[in-house]
């Protein structure tokens, strides 16, 4: 195996759009390598941990970090990046050097376009900017579906997380809210697992909405295979990415690793039922980690499936029952040109809205309608709401809304 130094020898292949340097490639390869050989990644302690029978496995490590604490001075034999980054023996390292051979950038380059995956690493400009603010961003992301859905992360996503055996209610809760999020013009990012995951893909595809799936395997790999259906029609109304190449199958490694993608995606992470012990509390720990506000839906005091998601609330998490009103509190007013039909939450743009609701009104029947603004601030909000798109300034003058108001 060869992994070049240079970071500018990028590749940018036609339809696919594929913008990841060899380095890049071989960093996200080894993952897949160390993930697939547990036994090379840490102690026998470790090994216990995970098969810890709880929820979801909590490895304590996220996937990539050792690789990435040494990418700078990544050397050009595996076996010595191993050593110095995982502490493993040489016999150990010798073994990976033995998996990685025969590997080769162009050879992921080939099976992404093959599959139809774009790839951006972290060098390129495609990368989505908010994964860089993590302790160990991904080398590549891969992308399957409509790579324009990540443009709205983080701004107008959302993170929705949760056991995988929710109670009938839970699952439900996490369809409605999902359903909600995607009707405004939110955009839904989880992890396609079975359970709340599911549910919160099905709730915004049932909204109209655009979703984001992020896979512990390869991009073009639905996990769970249970899930085949649901992963297609992901594809065709949001993305399903990965940082995993192409025909990656899961391990038990790569699925709390994910986690992370889905936090940084996102700009709040609303878990929906969590025991004490679960995966999904793994992706509040990063959204804490990134500044990101944290969510809970209240659950029965009765489950212990809730638990965990109960305690969130406890200990200062924002409540959240329904999609629509979280995304009215969260994010104002949406680009009308999403679909969001929410009036503003802005103080002043309201009044002014609740004005417009009536009809057209001129710049003077606005003042006195509105006469608790001083003209300052009706100036400015108005200006606000002609720039959002919310209201519009006819010919005759006046001010009008530029779509029909929600009671
Ligand atoms: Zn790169």
């Amino acid at each position: 195996m060869t992994i070049t130094q240079s970071t500018t020898n990028l590749a940018l292949h036609g339809g696919a759009g594929i913008d990841a340097c060899d380095r890049c490639l071989a960093l996200s390869q080894l993952a897949v390598v160390l993930c697939s050989v547990p036994l090379l990644r840490g102690t026998a302690e470790h090994d216990d941990r995970i098969r810890t029978p709880q929820d979801d496995p909590q490895p304590s490590a996220p996937l990539a970090r050792p690789l990435v604490s040494t990418h700078e001075g990544l050397a050009p034999i595996p076996s010595e990046l191993v050593r110095a980054a995982h502490g493993v023996s040489a016999e150990r390292a010798r073994a990976l050097q033995r998996l990685l051979t025969g590997w080769s950038a162009d050879a992921v380059r080939a099976r992404c376009l093959a599959s139809g995956v774009a790839a951006a690493c972290r060098c390129s400009i495609d990368y989505p900017e908010s994964l860089h603010a993590l302790a160990d961003p991904p080398p590549v992301l891969y992308v399957a579906g409509n790579v324009r859905a990540l443009d709205r992360c983080p701004a107008h996503a959302v993170g929705m997380v949760g056991t995988r055996r929710p109670t009938r209610v839970g699952r439900e809760a996490a369809r409605t809210i999902a359903t909600g999020i995607a009707q405004v013009g939110g955009v839904v990012v989880s992890g396609m697992a079975l359970g709340v995951d599911g549910a919160s893909h099905e709730g915004a595809l049932q909204g109209r909405g655009t979703t984001i799936a992020v896979l512990a395997s390869g991009a073009d790999r639905p996990s769970p295979p249970s899930h085949r259906a649901l992963y297609q029609q992901i594809l065709s109304a949001g993305a399903v990415v990965s940082e995993l190449p192409p025909g990656t199958e899961p391990s038990r490694l790569t699925f709390p690793a994910r986690n992370r993608i889905i936090a940084a995606l996102s700009s709040a992470v609303i878990v929906v039922e969590a025991p004490k012990k679960s995966g999904a509390l793994i992706t509040v720990d990063h959204a804490h980690d990134l500044g990101l506000d944290v969510y809970a839906v209240p659950g029965s005091l009765a489950s212990v499936t809730c638990e965990g998601s109960n305690k969130l609330l406890c200990d200062g998490a924002g409540g959240v029952v329904d999609g629509v009103d979280f995304m009215t509190a969260r994010q104002g007013y949406l680009d009308p040109h999403q679909g969001a039909r929410l009036r503003p939450v802005d103080v002043d743009q309201s009044l002014i809205h609740d004005v417009l609701v009536h009809g057209p009104q001129s710049r003077q029947e606005l003042r006195r309608a509105a006469s608790s603004l001083d003209p300052a601030c009706l100036e400015a909000a108005l200006t606000d709401l002609e720039l959002s798109g919310w209201v519009e300034r006819g010919l005759d003058g006046r001010y009008r809304l530029k779509r029909p108001a929600v009671a």
